[in-house]
């Protein structure tokens, strides 16, 4: 039975799942890896800080990871995956299908989930037209591009004014919006010590110079427009699928993304977690990173017991 099976599945051809494949393809491990679009970063101008290849495209990036994946033998299927299902100790049992294709099933005796997160995005008008350029929201991967400008942060859950602060690194001209939540008294008076503004009225609409994705102002429904160079939002992320449930892996419940040891296996045996849908910074190389070391350690644990000195 082993024989049918992959070595691995690889859910999610991300730079987690693309980096997993790789290294098990170079481990002449037979892998399978289902690649179906829509990344988390498909609306960025650049991948930033990803050392050797800063800025680059991530489509580019991806069709490259892609590309060196296939050219190692290692087997990519544009699909989606539907369903996992743990059919034995090292067995498990993959469907997928889309496109109006015919469902298929496919084996594997280890399983990367790769899935990365969806981010909960404003819905104001405007928004899709800058996300990428000048509407961001991870300061660790754009923080550094907006030195010295104004800055409005759209965020209001309880640590909003943490996420507004981080922003101090790099411009003390910021704004925090509110989009008409509240945020408590005590936040209120540490963006004020921290000579943060704040504006409270509900956002109806970004506007700006749409050929160079350059947001200049933000609308609300009363009150001036804020003038402004680029705008950060914090709204919250889910888990892109939800395969972590039907095996039964376990949640972290500190953030509720998928707990991993330091193998990167979750709480099932031979299924592994890469990427941001695990705890770790949410960020294209730390993806990357954990990719590897969930391919070093799913390669370690296929070796037979007799090659094992
Ligand atoms: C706008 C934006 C800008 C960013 N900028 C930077 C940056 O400058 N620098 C940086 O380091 N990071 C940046 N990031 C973060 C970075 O994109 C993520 O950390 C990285 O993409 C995580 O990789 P991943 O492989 O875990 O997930 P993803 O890249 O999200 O890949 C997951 C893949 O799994 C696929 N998938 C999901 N469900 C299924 C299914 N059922 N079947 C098959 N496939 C499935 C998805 O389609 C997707 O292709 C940015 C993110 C965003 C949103």
């Amino acid at each position: 039975m082993v024989n049918d099976l992959y070595d691995c599945i690889v859910i999610g051809a991300g730079p987690a799942g693309l980096s997993a494949s790789l290294f098990l393809a170079r481990y002449l491990r037979r892998t399978l890896t289902f690649h179906h679009n829509s990344p988390r970063n498909e609306y960025a101008h650049g991948v930033h800080g990803f050392l050797g290849h800063h800025g680059i495209g991530p489509a580019e990036l991806l069709a490259r990871g892609r590309d060196e994946v296939t050219s190692h033998g290692g087997l990519i299927i544009e699909a989606c995956v539907t369903s996992v299902e743990k059919v034995s100790h090292q067995h498990f049992r993959v469907t997928a299908g889309g496109n109006g294709t015919e469902p298929q099933v496919f084996g594997a005796q280890r399983l990367v989930l790769a899935t990365g997160l969806r981010d909960l995005t404003p819905d104001c008008p405007g928004f899709r037209e800058f996300y990428g350029s000048s509407v961001h929201h991870c300061p660790d991967c754009d923080g550094y591009d907006v030195r010295g400008k104004r800055v409005a942060i759209l965020a209001y859950d309880q640590n909003a004014a943490a996420f507004a602060a981080k922003l101090l690194t790099w411009t003390k001209h910021l704004t925090l919006l509110t989009d008409q939540n509240e945020i408590s008294t005590a936040d209120h008076a540490k963006l004020a010590d921290l000579d943060v503004a704040v504006r409270t009225e509900a956002v109806v609409a970004l506007e700006g110079d749409e050929r160079a994705r350059q947001l200049k102002r933000v609308f609300f429904s009363e009150g001036e427009p804020l003038e402004c160079d680029a705008l950060f939002f914090n709204l919250g992320t889910e888990l892109a699928a939800d395969f972590h449930e039907t095996l039964g892996c376990r949640l972290d419940p500190d953030c509720g993304l998928l707990w991993v040891d330091k193998t990167q296996q979750t709480s099932v045996d031979g299924v592994y977690g890469a990427g941001d849908i695990t705890p770790n910074s949410q960020l294209a190389v730390v993806a990357a990173a954990e990719g590897a070391m969930a391919a070093i350690h799913i390669h370690g644990s296929l070796i037979p017991k007799e090659r094992r000195i």
